[in-house]
Parts: structure tokens; sequence; C-alpha cells
């Protein structure tokens, strides 16, 4: 049994058009590095050839090994999955879409041996993205670097690598809702970065529609922050401050004889806006309450079907066959509870 020092742990959802491009571009990089490598390929329940040709790859080159999830659990959860199962020393997560030009692990590999423990690449340039979704990205960060209670670096995505120790520490983080660049932030360490240009999409369309990202932004602001609850206390008392308030010129106008208006308009107005507020305030507060509840229900993160190339406790052992269902077993209990302690 060898020890793997690098693993490359790659999310999939219906990538079988960039998936022979990604293999032969992983492939140099893998060549390139001092030290054996395996590579996690996370099937998250692909609908296309993603997981016939991922087990082509599994069959042709052992380092090579596949995860398969029990249906699409989302892309935060797929990167979840292949740590768990990772056995390096040093873990590196990247898209398979080859936006995350893998030539860049060199580089934090590099920081790496310098003994930085966390080290994440920077978009310094984004090529071959929309508009609207750079737009939205550049707002997304700005919000989150007010209301968060961590300081979290702008424009860094999932690309990065990072020591066993610092996995380790991530992994006993077993919230439902993860935001997993936050989740790294809060962990600490030494960190660093390296600074990458984001190429194009190799091929297909994102798997990121808006509702996904949507969810994204949301778990990232409400997983880090509680900001928007002490917002909602903020309003309800300036609100409460205001009607004090127009409740003596009122009274105050009455005893003065001033005013005898009928009001019904302005009336409907307030009664109206302030339900509105009510309700608003209402849904933010039942959206952590759901995040409580997801978390107290303590369902597996995932459900693994299938493991290929794995040797029990997701360490390295070339040419080892589908494990379905003993081996897995073992990855598939990582799912449902706390990660085994570090071996
Ligand atoms: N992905 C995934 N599950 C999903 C959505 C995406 O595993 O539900 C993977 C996808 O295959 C890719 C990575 O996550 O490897 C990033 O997705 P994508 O490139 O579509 O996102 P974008 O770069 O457009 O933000
Ligand atoms: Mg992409």
């Amino acid at each position: 049994m060898t020890t793997v020092k690098y693993s490359i742990v790659i999310p999939i959802y219906n990538e079988d058009e960039s998936f022979p491009a990604l293999v032969t571009r992983l492939r140099e990089v893998m060549d390139r590095l001092d030290g054996p490598v395996e590579v996690v390929l996370v099937d998250d329940g692909s609908r296309d050839r993603s997981f016939a040709l991922m087990a082509a790859a599994n069959r042709e080159d052992p380092r090579f090994k596949v995860l398969q999830l029990s249906r699409n659990f989302g892309h935060q959860i797929a990167i979840t999955a292949g740590m768990d199962a990772a056995a390096g020393q040093a873990v590196i997560v990247m898209d398979a879409d080859l936006q995350d030009p893998p030539e860049v692990i060199l580089q934090m590999v590099a920081r790496w041996q310098e003994g930085y423990e966390v080290v994440y690449a920077v978009r310094e340039r984004r090529d071959g993205e929309t508009l609207f979704k750079r737009k939205t990205a550049t707002m997304f960060y700005g919000i989150q670097r007010r209301l968060a209670e961590i300081d979290q670096p702008v424009e860094v995505g999932d690309f990065r690598l990072v020591d066993r120790k610092a996995l380790d520490a991530f992994l006993q983080m077993r919230e439902r809702n993860r935001y997993v660049r936050g989740m790294f932030s809060w962990v600490g360490f030494r960190q660093s970065a390296v600074p990458y240009t984001r190429a194009p999409r190799e091929a297909g369309q994102s798997k990121y529609p808006l509702r996904k990202m949507m969810r994204l932004a949301v778990d990232a602001l409400a997983g880090f922050s509680t900001a928007p609850l002490r917002f909602a206390l903020m309003l309800g008392l300036v609100m409460a401050a205001m009607s004090v308030a127009y409740g003596i010129v009122a009274i105050a106008l009455k005893l003065a004889g001033v005013a005898d208006s009928p009001g019904y308009a302005s009336l409907l107005a307030t009664i109206t806006f302030l339900s509105g507020v009510q309700l608003t305030v209402i849904g933010m507060v039942g959206h952590y309450v759901a995040r409580i509840y997801d978390e107290v229900r303590a369902r597996p993160l995932y459900l693994v079907r299938e493991a290929r190339g794995f040797a029990g406790g997701g360490h390295a052992d070339a040419g080892s066959a589908v494990l379905w269902p003993a081996a897995s077993q073992d990855l598939l209990t990582r799912g449902q509870h706390a990660p085994l302690p570090p071996s």
C-alpha cells in the first residue's frame, strides 16, 4: 500500500463533454508533482455519461478513484464527500470544467511546501463568464464582506489546497447547509493566496443556475452571520419608536383641535406596510429556524452508491476493484457521522 501525498478532489455533475480534456490536463500536472497522487472523482448524481467515463478512467489508471453519490447533492456536498475520501497529505479541490487550470496546482504546492496550510486561488480575471455572473459575484462579495463575522477573502472560490491538519479540522464540521470557502476561512491556520486567471468553461453549460447561486449566497450569509436578525430587531425598534412619535403628535393635534381628518388611506397604507415588514421579518427568522431543523434532524450529508478504487477508509490501494458494498460502507458512514479520527 502506497501512501498518497497529494489528493485532487473533483466534483462532477454532467461533465462528460469536458471530462476527456480534464484527464489529459491532469495527467500532465500529476507527472510533475513530487509524490504519489490520487484523483478523487465525485459523481454528484450525473445523468449523462460522466460516471461511465470516470469508471473507465479508473480502470485505465488506478490513481483515478471514483465516488458515486446516490443522487445530486450539490457542489458543496460533493466537495465534502471527496475530501472525506481523500487520503493525501495535501488535498486540492478543483472544478471539472477546467475553469480552474490544473497547472495552478504546482504553484499551490510550492506554497504548501513553504509551510502554508491553506492555499487558496484568487480569481484575478474571469474570462468567458457572463457580465451578469461577474456583476452578481462582485455584489455578493461586497455584502458578504460587510455582514460576515469572520474575514473572508473576495474572489475566492473552492479552488484551493489544504494541508491534512486544516482538512481534519474542516471535516469535523458536519453542518448541513455548507459554504465550504467560508468554513475554510473559519478554520484559520496559515493561509496564503495564489492569483490566477479563471478560464472559460471547457465545454457545456454552467451547472450553477441562478437558483443554486442564490442558495449558495443565502448559505454564505446565514451561515456566517446573524446580522439579518439584528437588522430585524433594529427595524422593529425604529418602527415602534416612529409609531409612538406619531401617536403623540396625533393626540396633541386632537387636543389642540387642529386635525380631525378621516385618514383612511394613510391608515391602510400603514397597516399594509407594517404587515409586509412583519412577514418579512418572520420569514427571516423562519429561515434560521429551518437551518436549526436541518441540523437537528442530523441526516447524513450524502449517501454513496458506489466507490471504485478505494481500499477501505478512503486510503489508496492501487488497483483494488469495486468496493461496493463492503469497503465503501466506511465511506458511507463518513457521510452519516462525524469523520473518522485521523489515522
Ligand atoms: N457541480 C456539482 N454538483 C452540482 C453543480 C455543479 O458537482 O450540483 C460541479 C460541476 O460539475 C463543476 C463544479 O461543480 O465541476 C462547478 O460547477 P460549474 O462550473 O457549473 O459552476 P460555475 O463555474 O459556473 O460557477
Ligand atoms: Mg465552472
